[in-house]
């Protein structure tokens, strides 16, 4: 059903080629196949509803990059106010100002909150030197307490229990006083699950919250469960209130839709996501990453990208051919101005340009609301001065300041520039070549 989402929104591209501003019919035309990836990729259609909305605001009359179509434009803006919709920033795990730093999961039954308090606990130790402590609170499910003992010995990690007799609470409770004796630094508490809401889990998580005040509730919700999970968040959300979610079982082929609608209900960031059964296959969440991933974009946005560097490598040769080139007449000179003014801003083309020395270049500041005035000045020169430059003199730039309906000031600015850019010219050619971008490589 994901199939062919990069194509469909590349041929909306292709139909818009005008360029300038976006227009409202080229945000809606866009919009629409957004819409449908949104809504394929399981995203809550209130949420997306909203989104949407957002976007067209957003989009709508922006000027349009030198490098993208319209639609491509777009597509950046969707893919960024995605980003920001999943929080923006990558967000780290609690830490806790006095040891232990306590955190606790929840969510339902095969959610995968065993299985990930061992890959969190991992990567504690590996990525921040911490050493964590299991607590093993799920009394309920059967063999739940020697999956995690099992993966402590895996880890070889503590884990905490009091066997399925005990209660949650007391189970929480014991966990964090050993972790303080054995100077353990995280405590990391599995709580049971249920295949629904319910209130006896609601209220067993309650109680086990207000004993240990955990600086971290982490909601652990399965990815595959598309729409579903939008439920279970504002449920666990209003009834326990979490401080962060994990989103597991990406490795399989869901669009991570849920991703987005678990932030949107419940406004907690997303700090981690499963990607596969094995202790390791936990990734911090990134939601970029995830944003490219739901509109099943990444093609598209590696498109933008190339699109954007040919168009600069294109400019960069041209320009670089012109400078090159052995004599530079006004009319060259002229030529130049107008591409620059074609190219954008003067400061992208200087980083641009190979072997260029950006210090000469700065005495060529190009005001492009002068170079109207520029091209009058050049237009009244004859042809022999334009050819030769140094035959200019007093009564020659009266004349064509006259001319041109501009001042000596301007015509002696302008001969300034060119002797400039002559001068950098001379320098470019003389250095070494520019480093050249390696074949096919973007
Ligand atoms: P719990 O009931 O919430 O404790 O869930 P478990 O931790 O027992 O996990 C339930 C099942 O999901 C197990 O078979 C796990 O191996 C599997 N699982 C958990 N996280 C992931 C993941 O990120 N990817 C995949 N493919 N499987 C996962
Ligand atoms: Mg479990």
């Amino acid at each position: 059903a994901f199939e062919g989402l990069a194509e469909r929104l590349q041929a909306t591209f292709d139909k818009m080629k005008g360029r300038g501003k976006v227009s409202e019919a080229d945000v809606k035309e866009m919009m629409r196949e957004v819409r449908l990836a949104l809504l394929e990729a399981d995203v809550n259609f209130k949420v997306v509803k909203k989104f949407v909305n957002d976007v067209k605001e957003r989009a709508v009359g922006q000027e349009v990059m030198k490098s993208l179509t319209p639609g491509q434009q777009v597509i950046k803006v969707v893919n960024e106010e995605l980003t920001a919709l999943m929080g923006g920033e990558q967000t780290k795990i609690a830490t806790a100002q006095k040891s232990p730093t306590v955190v606790m999961m929840a969510g339902l039954q095969g959610a995968g909150k065993t299985t990930t308090v061992a890959k969190i606990a991992n990567h504690l130790r590996k990525h921040n030197n911490r050493k964590p402590l299991l607590a093993a609170a799920d009394i309920y499910r059967p063999a739940a307490i020697d999956q995690l003992e099992t993966l402590g010995k895996q880890l070889n990690m503590p884990v905490y229990s009091l066997g399925d007799q005990a209660s949650p609470v007391d189970i929480a409770k014991g966990a964090v006083e050993q972790a303080k004796e054995e100077h353990c630094d995280y405590v990391l508490i599995d709580t049971a699950g249920r295949l629904h809401i319910d209130e006896n889990l609601m209220g067993e998580l309650q109680e086990v919250k207000q004993a240990v005040q955990p600086d971290e509730i982490l909601l652990v919700v399965d990815a595959m469960t598309g729409q579903d999970a939008v439920n279970v968040a504002e449920s666990f959300n209003e009834q326990l209130g979490i401080t962060g979610a994990v989103l597991t079982k990406l490795d399989g082929d869901t669009r991570g839709g849920a991703a987005l609608s678990v932030r949107q209900v419940t406004g907690v960031p997303i700090k981690f996501a499963g990607v596969g059964e094995k202790i390791d296959e936990l990734d911090e969440f990134h939601p970029e990453r995830m944003a490219s991933r739901i509109l099943g974009m990444g093609d598209v946005l590696s498109l933008i990208e190339k699109a954007q560097t040919n168009v600069d490598d294109e400019r960069a040769k041209e320009l670089e051919k012109k400078m090159r080139s052995a004599e530079m007449t006004f009319d060259d000179f002229l030529e130049q101005l107008e591409q620059v003014r074609n190219m954008g801003p003067l400061d992208d083309l200087l980083q641009m340009m190979p072997g260029a020395n950006k210090k000469a270049m700065k005495n060529i500041q190009v005001d492009e609301s002068q170079i109207g005035r520029v091209e009058a000045i050049v237009r009244s020169m004859t042809k022999h001065e334009k050819d030769n430059p140094s035959v200019m003199n007093a009564s020659r730039k009266r004349r064509i300041a006259k001319g041109s309906g501009t001042t000596i000031q301007d015509v002696n600015r302008l001969l300034k520039q060119f002797e400039d850019m002559k001068k950098m010219m001379k320098q470019m050619t003389s250095g070494q070549k520019g480093k050249k971008k390696g074949k096919g490589g973007f």
